[in-house]
C-alpha cells in the first residue's frame, strides 16, 4: 500500500473523476453547518477536502477530532469546485477531494506557535525547529540550499574536479580563528582540533597529483556567532594544480553563474570585474565594498596642505565622500557618533543646501581653492576624513555604508560582483607588532616578489577575495610550492626553526617532494545560499543553527560532562564563573 497518490499540491482539474488517496498535514480546519472544510497540507501546497456527513457519516466523526499539524491520510473522489467557490490564487484551487474516509496517523499536541504566526522568538522556533521547518519560508531557504548546492556539484564535475573528504579532526589550521579541540581518550591530555578548513589537505592531494580537487567541506571555527557566522559552516573547498590566478577565478565564476541559472535568477555579466587592494582601500575604505552605490571616497590630501583648519593642515590624509543629502544638525551629530565608532575624533562637514549656499562651521577657515574643490551640488553633504590613512578609510568606508543604508542608495535588486586582488602578503600583528598573514601563511607572493623579506610590508600576494554587494563571498590564493619560498614566510613571520617544524614540518616536507604550482579558493556556501534567498541572516538557511549564545535550543547542547568522563580523557573541568559566585 502506498500511503498517498499525489502530493497535496498536485490535485489538478484533469484528475477530476478519479479516486485518489492523499496525506499530510492538517493545515486549517473549518466547520460549515454540517460540513467539514479541511486543507491537507505538505511542502508542495494545500488541498482542500470536504468530508460531507450524509456521503461519509463515519470520516464526518473523524474529521470532528482533526486539530492544526495532526497527520492524516484521507481517501475520496477528486471533484470540481463550485464556480463561487474556485480560488485562482491556488494551484490546486480548482478542486477539491470528497472525501469517503479519513484516517489519523498521528496526532500533535497543542502547538507552542502557530505556523502562520508572525514574531515568534527565534529561541522558541528553535526549540521547536521540526514545527518551524514545515514553514514555507524554511521549505523554500533548505529547497534552494540544495539546488545551489547540486549545481555546484555539477559545474564541478562537468570540470572533472574529484570529491575528495578531509579529515575533520586535524592539526590545528591557522585561518585566524580559535580551533575547537577534541580530545583523544587513547591518549589523555591530547588534542584533535576540528578542521577550520581542509587547507592543508587539499594542497597535499595537489603534491598527490590528484589535479583537481573539491569538497562541499564542513569547517568549524570558535568565534563569536553573527547573522553570516555560525560555529560550523560549510565552503565549497577547491584546489587546482598548474594554473594561475585567472584560471581559478573562471572556474569560481561559472559556479556563480551556474548557480544563479540553475534558480532562474539573472546571471552576473562574466568576467567579473577586478579591482586591486589599494583601490578598494583609497576609494571605498574597505577590502569589501559594496559597488551598488558609488559614494567613492576623494582625496584632498594636497588641496588641504598648508590650510587654515589645523585638522586638515596637520593631518597625514584628508579625504572625504558627498552625500546627496542635506544633512540637518541633528543628523550630522548622529554621523559624528558613528564617525566616533570607528575611532574618528570628531566630523568635519560642509552642507550644501537648496539655495546652494554652503554652510559648515570649517567655512570660515577654508580657501577658495578648498572650498571649490569641496563644491557639491544643492542638497548635498560633504563629509570628511583627515588623519593616518588606514583610520580615515576606516571611517569614511564605515560613514559610507551607514549613509547609503540610510538613505537607501543600494538598489535591493542589483548584484555586484567584483574581484579584489593584489593584497599585501603581510600585515602587522596589532598586539605584537610581528608581520602576519593577512588569510593564510600558503599564499604565494605575486611571480617575481619572493625576496620579500627584506621589506615586508611592501610585498604583494596573490591572494584574491570575490565580493557580492559588500560581502565577502570567497577567498582564495595561488600557493606557495616552494619549500624555500614557504620557510622564508614563516621567517619573516617570526617563528623559529623548531616551532616551524614543530607545526608545518610534514607540509615543508612535502613541498620538497614534487609539488606543482596550484591554487584555488573557499566559498562559504551558507553566505551565498543566504543572499541568494534574499535572507539577512544565515540561521534561516541552515536546518538546526546555534543561536548567538553558541548554544543549541532544540537538543540543549552544550553541556556538562561527569568528572569520570572527563578523567578518561585526562581532562578536568575548572568551576565556571558562576559557581565561584561569579555572576
Ligand atoms: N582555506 C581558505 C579559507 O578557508 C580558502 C582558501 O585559501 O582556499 O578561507
Amino acid at each position: 500500500m502506498s500511503w498517498r497518490d499525489l502530493r497535496c499540491g498536485e490535485p489538478r482539474p484533469d484528475r477530476v473523476g478519479q479516486r485518489l488517496t492523499l496525506a499530510g498535514w492538517i493545515d486549517t480546519r473549518r466547520d460549515h453547518g454540517g460540513l467539514v472544510f479541511v486543507d491537507l497540507r505538505d511542502h508542495t501546497g494545500v488541498c482542500q477536502l470536504v468530508i460531507n456527513p450524509e456521503h461519509a457519516p463515519e470520516a464526518h466523526t473523524v474529521a470532528h477530532e482533526l486539530r492544526n499539524e495532526f497527520v492524516v491520510q484521507a481517501e475520496g473522489e477528486l471533484v470540481s469546485r463550485a464556480p463561487e467557490a474556485v480560488n485562482p490564487g491556488l494551484p490546486t484551487g480548482g478542486v477539491e477531494l470528497q472525501v469517503d474516509r479519513i484516517d489519523i496517523l498521528s496526532r500533535s499536541t497543542p502547538l507552542p506557535f502557530q505556523l502562520d504566526e508572525e514574531h515568534v522568538d527565534e529561541t522558541l522556533r528553535l526549540r521547536y525547529r521540526w514545527l518551524d521547518l514545515r514553514r514555507g519560508q524554511m521549505q523554500r531557504n533548505l529547497r534552494l540550499s540544495h539546488t545551489v548546492v547540486q549545481s555546484i556539484r555539477r559545474t564541478m564535475d562537468e570540470r572533472e574536479f574529484v570529491d575528495v573528504w578531509t579529515p575533520s579532526m586535524t592539526r590545528g589550521t591557522p585561518e585566524g580563528a580559535r580551533d575547537f579541540l577534541v580530545p583523544v581518550r587513547l591518549q589523555p591530555g591530547k588534542f584533535f582540533a576540528l578542521a577550520q578548513s581542509p587547507q592543508l589537505f587539499k594542497q597535499l592531494c595537489m603534491i598527490g597529483g590528484l589535479d583537481r580537487y573539491y569538497q562541499i567541506a564542513t569547517c568549524w571555527r570558535d568565534e563569536d556567532l553573527r547573522a553570516d557566522r555560525q560555529f560550523e559552516f560549510r565552503q565549497l573547498d577547491l584546489e587546482m594544480a598548474f594554473v594561475e590566478r585567472e584560471d581559478v577565478l573562471d572556474v569560481m565564476e561559472a559556479a556563480v553563474v551556474n548557480a544563479f541559472e540553475a534558480l532562474d535568477r539573472e546571471a552576473p555579466e562574466r568576467p567579473f570585474p577586478r579591482m586591486g587592494y589599494d583601490e578598494a582601500i583609497v576609494k571605498y575604505g574597505t577590502d569589501k565594498p559594496d559597488l551598488r552605490f558609488g559614494l567613492e571616497i576623494q582625496d584632498a590630501t594636497e588641496v588641504t596642505r598648508g590650510s587654515e583648519f589645523g585638522v586638515f593642515a596637520g593631518a597625514e590624509t584628508v579625504r572625504f565622500i558627498e552625500v546627496p543629502h542635506e544633512y540637518s544638525r541633528a543628523e550630522l551629530a548622529r554621523l559624528e557618533e558613528v564617525a566616533k565608532e570607528w575611532g574618528a575624533k570628531g566630523l568635519a562637514y560642509i552642507v550644501h543646501g537648496a539655495d546652494g549656499e554652503a554652510r559648515s562651521p570649517i567655512a570660515k577657515f577654508l580657501s577658495e581653492r578648498e572650498l571649490s574643490a569641496f563644491s557639491a551640488p544643492p542638497e548635498s553633504t560633504v563629509l570628511f576624513g583627515a588623519g593616518e590613512p588606514s583610520l580615515v578609510a576606516r571611517v569614511l568606508g564605515g560613514l559610507r555604508l551607514h549613509v547609503a543604508r540610510e538613505l537607501g542608495l543600494a538598489d535591493p535588486q542589483a548584484d555586484a560582483f567584483h574581484w579584489v586582488i593584489d593584497f599585501p602578503l603581510f600585515q602587522r600583528d596589532e598586539d605584537t607588532g610581528q608581520w602576519t598573514f593577512l588569510h593564510h601563511p600558503f599564499t604565494a607572493p605575486i611571480p617575481g616578489e619572493e625576496a620579500f623579506e627584506d621589506d615586508p610590508g611592501a610585498a604583494k600576494s596573490q591572494h584574491y577575495d570575490l565580493i557580492w554587494n559588500g560581502w565577502e563571498l570567497v577567498s582564495g590564493s595561488i600557493r606557495i610550492h616552494r619549500s624555500e619560498v614557504q620557510a622564508a614566510i614563516f621567517r619573516t613571520m617570526g617563528m623559529s626553526d623548531e616551532e616551524v617544524n614543530g607545526k608545518f614540518g610534514f607540509l615543508l616536507e612535502a613541498l620538497e617532494m614534487g609539488a606543482p604550482p596550484h591554487g584555488g579558493f573557499a566559498m562559504g556556501l551558507e553566505r551565498f545560499v543566504a543572499l541568494m534567498a534574499g535572507e539577512p541572516d544565515i540561521r534561516q538557511i541552515v536546518a538546526f543553527p546555534k543561536v548567538s549564545s553558541g548554544a543549541d535550543p532544540l537538543t540543549g547542547a552544550p553541556t556538562p560532562m561527569p568528572a569520570d568522563v572527563l578523567r578518561d580523557l585526562g581532562i578536568e573541568a575548572l568551576p565556571t564563573e558562576a559557581e565561584h559566585g561569579g555572576i
